[in-house]
């Protein structure tokens, strides 16, 4: 027992060396470890200090969303560990959208956890191909990642339970075909507060809106992608960068006691209405180029 215990803990290493030699650092911020918390009842914070991971811990196992790059990896498992789950409790692994900042671990979460990966119908193909069937990034091997493979594939508005805790997947695409928008309500000091993790409502450097024959109704998509936002009721405003929701401002103010620095209805409506005027800006910028 104890011998099969130590070579599943060097089994573990082994695996996690790898993944930190094979990935690369874009960005400080993507890599540099910051501090788990508990955002709200269930739900706690255990990604860097930019790339947003969540931990939902239920009395059935943990739900993970946002692998990262295979190199924050071990960054995630240490602040799960620090919140007192064990790792290998994760159950089902989640993402907001296939891009490499945000699934390129998942291979590795699944092998060390034997976790189900539940993705949306859309970003299944690239999920699966290791970033080649992505509309934009397919051909740079730079956005690669490796290929993993899907356990259940989603669709819009489907609902993903563990131990009585649910989470509904609002296909918000434009960003990726299947970009996904999670909501979950948490029971906190006997409030009811809606969370929304926003999937990325982006236009990237480089994104055709028009004439895109890889993408054609990728303008459509975001379109529809602000209206699911705009409907959608919350509290806690949360979302897959941490720059999104302005993590490390809120979490001083968690840090120093006030435990609703992360309730900001406000700040959603304003993230959200902000980044759909930059997108109406490029289409329209987009539009009058092609005249
Ligand atoms: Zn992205």
């Amino acid at each position: 027992m104890r011998l099969r215990r130590v070579v599943a803990g060097l089994a573990l290493l082994v695996a996690l060396a790898t993944a930190v030699r094979l990935a690369a650092a874009p960005r400080p911020e993507w890599m540099r470890p910051f501090p788990p918390f508990r955002i709200a009842g269930n739900l706690y914070y255990v990604g860097s200090e930019d790339l947003a991971s969540y931990l939902i811990a239920t009395p059935d196992g943990l739900i993970l969303i946002n692998s990262s790059f295979e190199a924050n990896v071990p960054l995630i498992r240490r602040s799960v560990e620090k919140l007192g789950f064990r790792f290998t409790d994760i159950k089902i692994l989640l993402i907001s959208h296939a891009h490499n900042d945000h699934c390129a671990g998942s291979a590795l979460v699944k092998r060390l956890t034997g976790a189900k990966y539940f993705v949306m119908d859309a970003d299944v193909p690239t999920v699966e191909s290791g970033g080649k069937a992505d509309f934009q990034y397919g051909a740079q091997e730079a956005m690669r990642f490796p290929s993993t493979h899907v356990d259940r594939v989603l669709h819009d508005g489907d609902t993903v339970w563990l131990g009585g805790s649910v989470l509904t997947a609002h296909l918000t695409a434009g960003h990726t075909r299947g970009t996904t928008t999670w909501t979950m309500d948490e029971t906190d000091s006997g409030r009811v507060l809606h969370a929304v993790i926003v999937g990325s409502p982006n236009v990237n450097p480089g994104y055709r809106l028009v004439g895109n024959k890889a993408y054609p109704q990728m303008a459509e998509d975001y379109q529809h992608g602000f209206q699911v936002l705009n409907s959608l009721p919350c509290n806690l405003f949360l979302g897959a960068h941490g720059g999104y929701f302005g993590l490390t401002a809120k979490y001083a103010r968690w840090q120093s006691g006030d435990r609703s620095a992360f309730i900001d209805t406000s700040g959603y409506q304003a993230y959200i209405a902000d980044r759909e005027r930059a997108f109406n800006a490029e289409l329209k910028r987009q539009l009058t180029q092609r005249q």
